[in-house]
């Protein structure tokens, strides 16, 4: 597996993407990154009103937003049509394996973007930009 940038040091990230870091992104960061997992807007609304006590669901949505549109985190789709989001500390490019059980994220590299890309290229005459991709499954404790 080739190495991976890390991320962890949150206001200088925050910075270069042009995003204040205000108290709460920043808690929604560490509360993130502190979970090896992926958490709905929900779940981060019930740990962040022990500090910030007037915050409301709106604004954690509107962070969350805000934050995975400049891909600091990752949203993750589950098989439940539910929405939850996930902080990667690798910015290399790379694919999430996803527990739908105990909710782990772990990472993995392999990409098939390169075929993908030749044929686009070939039969569609198009040019890929970007794609999404995970997987999900059950991880080995859940299997
Ligand atoms: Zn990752
Ligand atoms: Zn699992
Ligand atoms: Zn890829």
């Amino acid at each position: 597996m080739e190495a991976m940038e890390a991320k962890t040091d949150y206001q200088p990230l925050l910075k270069s993407l042009g995003l204040k870091s205000t108290p709460k992104r920043l808690a929604m960061l560490e509360m993130l990154d502190g979970e090896q997992a992926y958490l709905s807007p929900e779940d981060i609304w019930k740990k962040l009103k022990r500090r910030f006590k007037s915050i409301g669901l709106p604004t954690i949505y509107r962070n969350l937003e805000e934050l995975e549109g400049k891909n600091v985190i990752t949203k993750v789709i589950h098989p439940n049509r539910q929405l939850y989001y996930y902080f990667c500390r690798h910015s290399s490019h790379h694919h999430h394996f996803v527990c739908i059980s105990c909710k782990k994220v772990q990472d993995f590299t392999s990409c098939a973007v390169a075929d993908i890309e030749r044929e686009i290229r070939d039969k569609i005459k198009g040019k890929v930009v970007s794609h999404i991709f995970q997987v999900n499954g059950l991880c080995r404790e859940c299997v």
